[in-house]
């Protein structure tokens, strides 16, 4: 036999195929293997198997060994990694890892397992009086396990002795059993409940979904609409069929609340799949998944990637969220990868939001999505009511805290009722950084060339980006002032200031810092729910997707600082932020109330949020973008080169803006912008760094623009392309 293999190099000129031989025929794609290459032995996936070389046979190395009993990668993850290969100009082994828990590749995790005794004995009675009188513990074991028939091995061991235990197994009359252990996250798992009666919208998104002819249905609906229950409905009648199901949610905040959601619903057959569990319970959901004991695979974007076979349903619920897109090598889109796993399968696709994307809906209105939509809450409830505070009047009559007086005022109101409020802060991107307020000197890392942020708890300044420490500084180094101020609002400052303004009232906070791990997370999700806090006070992290019946007020401190990012999806951020932290409040009883603090007032974007106008936003923010130039209109490209070698960085970008420029100069109508010039972020990780950004109308531009990248092959530089990347650093 022969083999096609991709040795597990991600390097430019080893990704590709070599042929091998091996002996025997218990061999099939998708399997790993061992393999000689280049003086070493190296892991190995077989793509083929053929009774023929290509190459002369003698030249022909020989698969040192296969490495696992069942194949690790499907057919269908085979097929999957070509095509991601070829759309997002992956390389073909950085493709294959896509499939396969990073634990199997090293080798490091095997299965646990688990030994259980088995009562094996014919007759008990005839067993007891062949043992001698003196066999204690071998009868008591024998007379406990012919009652429970079963038992695991090192209970048994503890209580009766290992001796007695291999002595009864010696004479048959236990058999010794090892059997794979499921290591489950998560494992407060609820009792089976019975689906709940849908609502008329409910049904009507259900049979939308189930009747449309589309791969891909837009669901569309405001927050508490139910959209959860109509993904659980569909996966039902998806696994009634024999099929699975893929369910994937933006960020590892969302996934054990779904989870419970889900194993609530249907049990074991549920297993989940993202970078927060640890190695040897990732590696076990995995493997439920692929063995085909677990037929729903609920996870963070990775999760697109899960071993299933006979895929059904893929839901991608918050689709508007960024974190669908990967911005680190290897860079793919999750609703493409999603779509290739639907063209292979026959599979259907829901993407739900309240917000959908701009480019989602835009498809959904001109038909290449199905549109189903769900306009009313569950039980008719009303939306909170959103009020406007004017900042800049607050700050004119002395008020210099960052809470208003009409938050002020609601938070009191909410806590004398019992009720509970969030505190929400708009954090991304924006800096907590020191600032000398005589000469404005603003202290930034040594490798980075960015603001540093002040960390109150550690007393330090830290580096976002390479995760550098600095001593905090106690006056400006340039011109010896001691007024030194720190930038925006920082959750443990707002904590702060609440804590004076309501002194018995229970606050917790939840941010990057204090969410190291998921049982922090989670910790802080359950005590809130639990009603063992009063305020809950956090960034991007509370946004989306929790459910706390007794939240009735819900405070947004910065509404508009998202406004004046320097991105053209600003207006959408903002618009999607306040819509999904409003739809936390009043979701159960009471109506909820929302409280937004800006310095723009006036803003078109907030006034569509605060009425959940989506289609009024909608329509000015395309008209917008269409007159702008920017997607779903354009394609925003960038060719980030970068290097610790500044010099080598710069002769780089010269080479390929030469050759972009080149094809620019035939095409230029089509563009709307095209340039190079330094990155915003001038130095990251040591690394000097340049762009060429372009902006155009041309579809399929970025496959030249990858081929012309693909071809710079410069040792110590790193030459990037991104498709409308979330963010320009
Ligand atoms: P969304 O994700 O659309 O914001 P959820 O799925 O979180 O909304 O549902 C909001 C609330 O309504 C949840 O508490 C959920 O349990 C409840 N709910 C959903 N569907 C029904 C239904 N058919 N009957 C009763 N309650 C429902
Ligand atoms: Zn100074
Ligand atoms: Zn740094």
């Amino acid at each position: 036999m022969y083999v096609d293999v991709i040795v597990d190099i991600l390097s430019g000129e080893t990704d590709r195929i070599f042929e091998y031989s091996y002996d025997g025929d218990d061999i099939r794609a998708g399997d790993r293997v061992l393999v000689p290459f280049g003086g070493q032995k190296k892991d190995g996936f077989v793509i083929r198997v053929k009774p023929d070389a290509d190459y002369p046979p003698e030249r022909i190395k020989r698969v040192i060994a296969k490495l696992d009993d069942v194949p690790a990668l499907t057919e269908e993850c085979l097929r999957l990694a070509e095509r991601i290969s070829e759309a997002f100009f992956v390389g073909k082994a950085a493709a294959l890892r896509l499939f396969l828990p990073a634990e199997m590749r090293r080798g490091t995790v095997r299965a646990q397992t688990v030994k259980y005794a088995e009562y094996a004995a014919e007759d008990t009675e005839s067993a007891l009086s062949s043992l001698r009188k003196t066999a204690q513990k071998q009868r008591a074991a024998l007379l406990f396990l012919s009652g429970e028939k079963r038992a695991r091995l090192s209970e048994c061991n503890a209580a009766f002795g290992a001796a007695a235990m291999a002595a009864l197994a010696e004479k048959g009359f236990i058999r010794i059993k090892e059997e794979k252990s499921g290591r489950k996250p998560y494992t407060q798992i609820a009792d089976l409940e019975k689906p709940v009666e849908l609502t008329a919208w409910q049904k009507r998104a259900v049979e939308s979904i189930t009747d449309t002819e589309k791969q891909v249905t837009l669901l569309h609906g405001v927050t508490g609409s139910g959209k959860t229950e109509v993904y659980l409905s569909l996966i039902k009648s998806v696994l009634d069929r024999g099929k699975t199901a893929i369910l994937l949610v933006p960020e590892i905040s969302l996934t054990p609340q779904m989870l419970k959601n889900l194993r609530g619903r249907f049990g074991d057959a549920c297993a989940i799949l993202h970078s927060g569990l640890a190695a040897g319970e990732r590696f076990d959901e995995w493997w439920r998944l692929r063995s085909g004991e677990a037929r729903i695979a609920v996870g963070a974007r990775s999760a697109v990637f899960a071993p299933l076979e006979n895929v059904g349903l893929i839901v991608i619920d918050e689709e508007h969220d960024g974190s669908y897109q990967s911005e680190s090598a290897p860079r793919y889109n999750t609703l493409d990868v999603a779509r290739f796993r639907a063209d292979y399968n026959g599979a259907k696709i829901v993407i739900g939001s309240a917000t959908p994307s701009v480019e989602s809906y835009k498809r959904a209105e001109e038909g290449v999505y199905n549109l189903a939509k769900m306009p009313e809450r569950v039980n008719k409830r009303a939306l909170p009511e959103v009020e406007i505070v004017d900042m800049r009047r607050e700050v004119r009559r002395g008020n210099n805290t960052v809470f208003s007086s009409a938050l002020k005022a609601e938070l009191d109101r909410a806590l004398s009722c019992g009720n509970q409020a969030i505190v929400f802060l708009n954090q991304r991107g924006y800096s907590k950084s020191v600032i000398c307020t005589s000469c404005g000197y603003v202290p930034t890392c040594e490798a980075c060339d960015v603001a540093l942020t002040y960390h109150l708890e550690e007393g330090a300044l830290k580096c976002h980006y390479c995760n550098a420490k600095y001593k905090m500084i106690e006056k400006c180094p340039v011109c010896g002032s001691t007024f030194l101020r720190y930038g925006g609002v920082g959750t443990q400052r707002a904590v702060n200031e609440l804590q004076k303004l309501f002194p018995a009232a229970r606050i917790l906070r939840m941010d990057r810092d204090t969410t190291q791990n998921k049982e922090g997370h989670l910790k802080i999700l359950r005590d809130f729910a639990g009603k063992k806090a009063d305020i809950l006070v956090g960034t991007q992290m509370i946004a989306k997707g929790h459910d706390f019946p007794s939240v009735t007020l819900v405070g947004i401190l910065d509404a508009d600082m998202s406004l004046h990012f320097s991105d053209y999806r600003s207006g959408e951020r903002t618009f999607q932020l306040i819509t999904q932290v409003a739809g936390r409040s009043g979701r159960a009883g009471e109506t909820g109330k929302v409280v937004l603090q800006t310095y723009q007032p006036e803003n078109n974007v907030l006034r569509y949020a605060v009425n959940y106008d989506y289609k009024g936003f909608y329509e000015s923010e395309i008209a917008l973008r269409r007159a702008t130039g920017f997607p779903p209109f354009t394609e925003i490209i960038r060719v980030l080169v970068s290097a610790e070698d500044d010099g080598k960085a710069r002769d780089a970008l010269k080479t390929v803006y030469d050759a972009l420029n080149a094809l620019y100069l035939e095409n230029a109508a089509g563009f709307r912008f095209f340039g190079y010039m330094k990155a915003p972020i001038k130095r990251l990780n040591n690394k000097f760094r340049y762009q060429v950004l372009m902006r155009t109308n041309l579809k399929g531009f970025k496959y030249r623009v990858r081929e012309i990248c693909a071809a710079v092959k410069i040792r110590g530089v790193y030459v990037n392309v991104e498709v409308n990347p979330n963010n320009l650093t």
